[in-house]
């Protein structure tokens, strides 16, 4: 990826280059301006916000300012007592240091000179709540609500949200609306009711676009930065893919970019920070380094992020690491849509059970959506016979509870299925030995199964896996099910399923780099004046994911962490470019 036929070249010439356009390059660039630098942020795609747009937008920050207010209690020591603890033997201190340390700080300056709010979810729990220091609630933070029209022009180049996350594929929802109509909880149907009246009855904007004007989740969050980095006139080159970095003497000194079908060469005095994203829309990268089978199709994000930053730091020197890790979730496909759908909630319901092609059941379904792929290639490796998996459910799940590609039955039944979907999409049949024979699963371990998912829909004990035994199960269960919100019987035709492929939404591996998140080479020296953060970095999570929101929090804290660093390195005139170890 380093090309040095440009060397010499520098059509243009910044502080600090920020490639990529997710909340972590935002909050990067932002931050650099407010400390003194001229920034210019490239962005490959025509559209700006990367996969943090599509996403849920939700950060998880420990000891956020607003869990004391809300009742909630946190504390440093419970924050790091439960990292070590999950995150086991990739804890890299340092890091999490940083990240626990600046966390709350990068969130205090967004609210105060950024006008980027978020609100803590009080009962959005830690993915592993019963872990020591592991908390019910509030480390997850979600944006504030924004309204489109305050992005002007930047509205029409805004990434567009996620289907998935949409009712009806057009209507908004926070991620505490979307938890009360899951749910079912009181006043869901009221709420419901009263998205698509304001939605259809907001007439003006309405003659602009068939897109919500109530901007929530990752659009959010990127409008809200988006509308930031206008306000200081921070250019953002769309269009504008990073070919290569430029180096002199071992230090970065800028990118070369296609602008305009030719080569553009940018200096950047005192620092590129790499914010471009995995390599989940990159085939051979995945054939390379992820467990197999894998196709980038599978994946639940856009297929922008083709692993160019990781290529561009290793073309350098840079050292990787967790490169056959992913941000998992099992993935269903929908004809005509660019991404598969990850189902991160549907699974939490009762009256399901995921098998494989043996029907054989290899995980809670309730599980941590990463955890659920890691299950699903553990049990693929001893049978062969779990990629693609499946969902089965019966007439009362599809009647209540959405499943990924279609609303409740009750709202859009089995007569408004799209054309050409039944039994492509969703699979029907009257009987769970025809619904088998359908799919290709073994019927007798298919009706064994759910003969044993009933007892435990009786009894309220999943003896197996224990679907439905911690706070986090239950989050997305249904309320009214007794005696566990997670089980019930899959009694009743016709039946149905779903394919499961193991999916992601987004990459873990990348570049190694250090609590300021500088690149490192394998020796831990520095390669100065390169930064990586987001997926283009190796997860400071290691190989799980802590709470919602372990991805973005961390690309927003350490794009913080990057430009507080670049700003402190010019203040103290210190030569940039000395090479520390730092092991
Ligand atoms: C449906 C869904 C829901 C999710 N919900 C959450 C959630 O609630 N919380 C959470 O923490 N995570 C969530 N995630 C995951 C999260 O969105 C991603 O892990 C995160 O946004 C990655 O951030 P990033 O900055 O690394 O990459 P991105 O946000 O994808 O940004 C990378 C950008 O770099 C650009 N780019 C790529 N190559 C180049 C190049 N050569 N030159 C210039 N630009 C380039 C891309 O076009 C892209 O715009 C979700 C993901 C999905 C798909």
């Amino acid at each position: 990826m380093q090309d040095n036929r440009y060397d010499a070249l520098a059509d243009a010439t910044y502080d600090v280059v920020v490639v990529g356009s997710g909340a972590g390059a935002m909050t990067a660039a932002l931050r650099a301006h407010d400390r003194g630098l001229s920034v210019l942020v490239v962005e490959k795609s025509d559209v700006y916000g990367g996969t943090t747009a599509v996403s849920g937008g939700g950060i998880w920050i420990p000891c956020n300012d607003q869990i004391a207010a809300l009742g909630g209690n946190d504390s440093y020591e419970e924050a790091i007592t439960y990292l070590r603890d999950v995150v086991g033997e990739d804890f890299d201190a340092p890091r999490i240091d940083a990240y626990l340390e600046n966390g709350p700080k990068m969130l205090a300056w967004l609210a105060k000179d950024a006008q980027t709010h978020f609100h803590s979810v009080p009962r959005y729990p830690d993915y592993y709540p019963d872990r020591k220091g592991g908390k019910p609630g509030y480390r997850t933070m979600e944006p504030r609500a924004f309204d489109a029209a305050r992005l002007g022009e930047h509205f029409d180049t805004l990434r567009a949200p996620a289907p998935s996350t949409l009712i009806g594929g057009r209507i908004t929802m926070t991620q505490i609306e979307a938890h009360t109509i899951v749910a079912k909880e009181r006043g869901w149907l009221r709420l419901t009711m009263g998205l698509m009246l304001r939605y259809a009855t907001d007439f003006r904007w309405r003659r602009r676009t068939s897109r919500d004007r109530r901007l929530t989740l990752g659009n959010a969050l990127v409008a809200s930065l988006r509308a930031a980095l206008a306000q200081r006139d921070i250019a953002l080159w769309l269009g504008t893919p990073m070919r290569s970095l430029q180096s002199e003497g071992g230090r970065v000194t800028g990118v070369v970019v296609t602008r305009n079908g030719q080569p553009f060469g940018i200096r950047a005095t005192h620092g590129v920070v790499l914010a471009c994203g995995g390599f989940e829309a990159n085939q051979a990268m995945r054939e390379q380094y992820l467990p197999k089978p894998t196709r980038a199709e599978w994946s639940a994000a856009p297929p922008i992020n083709t692993g160019d930053g990781i290529r561009a730091g290793l073309a350098l020197g840079a050292d990787v690491a967790l490169m056959d890790f992913v941000w998992g979730v099992p993935t269903v496909g929908v004809p005509g849509e660019q991404s598969q759908r990850g189902l991160f909630v549907e699974r939490s319901a009762p009256r399901c059970v995921m098998v494989n092609q043996l029907g054989r059941r290899f995980v809670n379904e309730s599980a941590p959506y990463p955890d659920v792929i890691h299950a699903m290639y553990a049990d693929h490796a001893r049978t062969q016979a779990n990629v693609p998996a499946w969902m089965i459910f019966d007439a009362e799940y599809r009647k209540r509870y959405p499943c990924g590609v279609l609303l409740p039955g009750s709202v859009q039944p089995d007569s408004r299925i799209p054309a050409g979907w039944l039994d492509k999409v969703i699979y029907r049949a009257d009987t769970l030995a025809e619904l088998a024979a359908k799919i290709g699963v073994n019927a007798d371990g298919l009706a064994q199964t759910v003969v044993q998912m009933n007892g435990y829909a009786a009894t309220g004990i999943d003896t197996e896996f224990g679907k439905g035994n911690n706070v986090f199960d239950r989050y997305y269960g249904d309320s009214s099910s007794k005696p566990n919100p997670c089980l019930g019987p899959i009694e009743r035709a016709p039946f149905y399923a779903l394919r499961l492929d193991p999916g992601e939404i987004g990459t873990k591996g990348g570049l190694r780099t250090d609590a300021h998140a500088r690149v490192l080479r394998p020796d831990n020296s520095v390669i100065d004046g390169l930064y990586a953060l987001g997926n283009t970095s190796a997860a400071v999570m290691g190989k799980v994911y802590p709470g919602p929101g372990s991805t973005i929090g961390p690309a927003m804290t350490f794009g913080y962490v990057a430009a507080n660093h670049i700003a402190a390195a010019r203040r103290s005139e210190q030569p940039a470019h000395f090479t520390e170890d730092v092991s």
